[in-house]
């Protein structure tokens, strides 16, 4: 969840092992860790970077295009839809909308 929108659904397997929404990424990636085995099931191609948004006055089309690396034209524009990305995993955002 990111300013008050549901991103991604997942088990918490999927969730932690294989994550697809870049927000989820950089927010995994965030996490403290104590081990180098932890530290290894981080996200890589995420870092965290710029502030969050107003919750009261949220970005147009996906709340996360001012903070996310891989922001288009159209993640500004459109907010993405909830689209199954594998089996019982669902995901809001347009790096996985173009591949339907
Ligand atoms: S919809 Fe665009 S801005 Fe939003 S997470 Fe996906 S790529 Fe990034």
């Amino acid at each position: 969840m990111y300013l008050a929108k549901i991103y991604e659904y997942a088990s918490a397997r999927m969730f932690f092992h294989n994550p697809l929404h870049p927000y989820t990424k950089m927010l995994l990636s965030s996490v403290p860790v104590l081990t180098d085995d932890e530290e290894a099931l981080k996200p890589k191609d995420v870092k965290s970077m710029g502030e969050v948004s107003s919750a009261i006055n949220p970005p147009s089309g996906c709340r996360f295009h001012p903070r996310c690396p891989f922001a288009t034209k159209i993640c500004k524009a459109k907010e993405p839809e909830f689209v199954l990305a594998e089996q019982g995993h669902y995901v809001a955002c347009h790096l996985y909308t173009k591949k339907r």
